[in-house]
């Protein structure tokens, strides 16, 4: 699987084109979508897939579900309560954008894993691939996603981030936002959710 990181919108968030041979999925993207359509070139987009629905996650997917007609999917949670969550959006002066009804991603799209991670908000998910997963706005180079908006929950984004934990440690992090990192180095040296956290109980629901 190639991975390439494309930073859009006012928030710089990282939207990922994940490839293998001629078949990509995006991930997270949250605005740009002529940028999006110009590197995924002559390949064929098979999925658009939101980490969670907060706006700067989302702007494109419309467009690129117009343009390409892949599938949306994006975890039921958090499509119940895609206004409420996006609240903070218009009081931060940013329009909510429409987009498709998602589909429930389930326990796997194309070549990825889903892992249902709760906490930044209610329908968080991480999705695995070999050597590598992309975590949302749930766990970032040295920082976690925050908690205080709408459907945010502390304890079960810590439970969330020890599950992340429970991966290889030499698997590849890309986060929603910021610089790439490794499971090995965050179960080290996260500020804000130190794995020695995980060993004291808390429950790792599979
Ligand atoms: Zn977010
Ligand atoms: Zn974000």
């Amino acid at each position: 699987m190639n991975v390439e990181r494309i930073v859009v919108g006012p928030l710089a968030t990282n939207a990922y084109l994940a490839c293998s041979g001629d078949e990509c999925v995006v991930i997270d993207p949250g605005d740009e979508a002529a940028a999006i359509l110009k590197r995924l070139g002559r390949k064929g987009l098979v999925a658009i897939i939101a980490t969670h629905l907060h706006f700067d996650h989302v702007g494109a997917v419309l467009e690129l579900a117009e343009a390409t007609g892949a599938p949306f999917y994006a975890h039921p949670a958090d499509w119940a309560i895609y206004k409420e969550l996006n609240e903070v959006a218009e009081e931060w002066g940013f329009s909510v954008p429409e987009i498709p009804p998602p589909k429930n991603p389930g326990l796997r799209v194309w070549e990825l894993d889903v892992l249902h991670t709760p906490g930044h908000t209610p329908g968080s998910i991480s999705l695995v691939g070999d050597g590598v997963v992309f975590t949302g706005d749930t766990l970032f180079h040295m920082s976690v996603g925050r908690t205080d908006l709408p459907g945010g929950d502390w304890d079960a984004l810590v439970e969330s981030v020890c599950r992340l934990y429970g991966l290889p440690r030499g698997y590849l992090v890309y986060p929603g936002h910021g610089p790439a990192t490794t499971i090995g180095n965050e179960a080290e040296g996260n500020p804000f959710v130190d794995a020695s956290v995980c060993d004291r109980g808390v429950r790792r629901n599979e």
